[in-house]
């Protein structure tokens, strides 16, 4: 079939010009063509959208992550009417991605949506949730339990960090949150944090490799000198599960901590994780990990003409939780 749609388009990288057009389906590659139902924004959006950077071609529709419903594929594995979530790869990037009311994309890379989860709860989690999801898993599979510790996150405010406290406060962790909005205490509470440390604390003193034993297990969305700090102060044996950049890329280090307390530093990366993987991060996304903030004050919804400001926001640390993009 052939249909109009109004997407978000990245219309020219220099200058950065976006607007929302009136696309054709005729102008989408790939095997399943998905009607969207939600997107959601994350700080990768945020990149493409107003630097340009990473985006592999203009005119490019970006959205990192979408979720909807199949009107035709060309693939036996799905057919008219499944519900399906799909995210990472070069979708919104390198593939026209999910800020549209259509998206065609290769089979390998939809995940069909879980029961336990609707299309919107699907994209409240998105790249953020399932970025959350797997650092606890890793953290898990590296001894993480709720006997050891407190367990810290940084940049809880945000999005990974936001579900991460949620996701580690229901399964009986002592969470620590740090965040660098000093009016988002009661909101970091509400998620499930016992303790609210301002981010500065963390940043703001001389670099030593290790300092006093604290925490039992960290998620890291931030990067830069909160990860030096987080790898001067955790555990015996713990675990600090990196993600993300949004504080810095440079870490100094020393190899005190790792061959003095046997720490673990665990690379995070939703993009090419392998689809076992991914599938079961989703079916612990719809039960155990299902966050319980999914209808509440970490939601705010947006329509295609207001990105260009959420872009902005995103990558100033302004925003809180989540934003999804209802499409239609
Ligand atoms: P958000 O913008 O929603 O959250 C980032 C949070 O980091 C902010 O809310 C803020 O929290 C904190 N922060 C922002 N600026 C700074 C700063 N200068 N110094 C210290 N902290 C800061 O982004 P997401 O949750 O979507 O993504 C977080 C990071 O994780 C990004 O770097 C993103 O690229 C990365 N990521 C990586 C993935 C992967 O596969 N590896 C997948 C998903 C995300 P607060 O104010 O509470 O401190």
């Amino acid at each position: 079939m052939t249909a109009a749609f109004k997407a978000f388009v990245l219309q020219s990288t220099d200058p950065v010009k976006t607007g929302v057009e009136e696309w054709s389906t005729d102008q989408l590659d790939g095997d399943v063509l998905i009607k969207v139902s939600y997107s959601s924004v994350n700080y990768k959006d945020g990149i493409v959208g107003r630097t340009g950077n990473i985006s592999e071609f203009t005119p490019l529709i970006p959205g990192i992550d979408l979720a909807g419903v199949v009107v035709e594929s060309n693939d036996q594995q799905f057919k008219e009417g499944d519900e399906v979530i799909v995210t990472s790869y070069r979708l919104g990037t390198g593939h026209h991605g999910g800020f549209s009311e259509y998206a065609k994309v290769p089979a390998e890379w939809v995940v069909p949506k879980p029961d336990g989860l609707s299309l919107k709860e699907a994209m409240v989690l998105g790249t953020a949730g399932f970025t959350a999801a797997l650092s606890v898993e890793q953290l898990e599979k590296n001894g993480l339990n709720p006997k050891q510790g407190p367990v810290l996150v940084a940049g809880a405010s945000g999005g990974v960090g936001s579900l991460a406290v949620n996701m580690l406060a229901n399964l009986g962790y002592d969470v620590a949150a740090s965040t660098g909005k000093k009016n988002e205490e009661d909101y970091l509470k509400k998620l499930g944090a016992k303790e609210v440390l301002d981010r500065d604390d963390l940043v703001d003193h001389e670099n030593k490799s290790t300092r006093s034993s604290k925490w039992a297990g960290a998620v890291d969305p931030v990067g830069g000198k909160t990860t030096q700090y987080i790898l001067s102060t955790l555990s015996y044996g713990a675990s600090v599960a990196t993600s993300g950049l949004a504080g810095g890329v440079d870490v100094s280090t020393q190899v005190f901590p790792f061959i003095g307390r046997g720490i673990n530093w665990l690379g995070i990366d939703s993009v090419r994780c392998p689809m076992d993987i991914r599938k079961n991060i989703w079916n612990r996304l719809a039960t155990d990990l299902k966050p319980t903030c999914l209808e509440d004050e970490v939601v705010i919804e947006v329509k295609l003409e207001e990105l260009d400001q959420v872009f902005k926001d995103i990558l100033e640390g302004k925003v809180r939780g989540r934003t999804i993009v209802k499409m239609g």
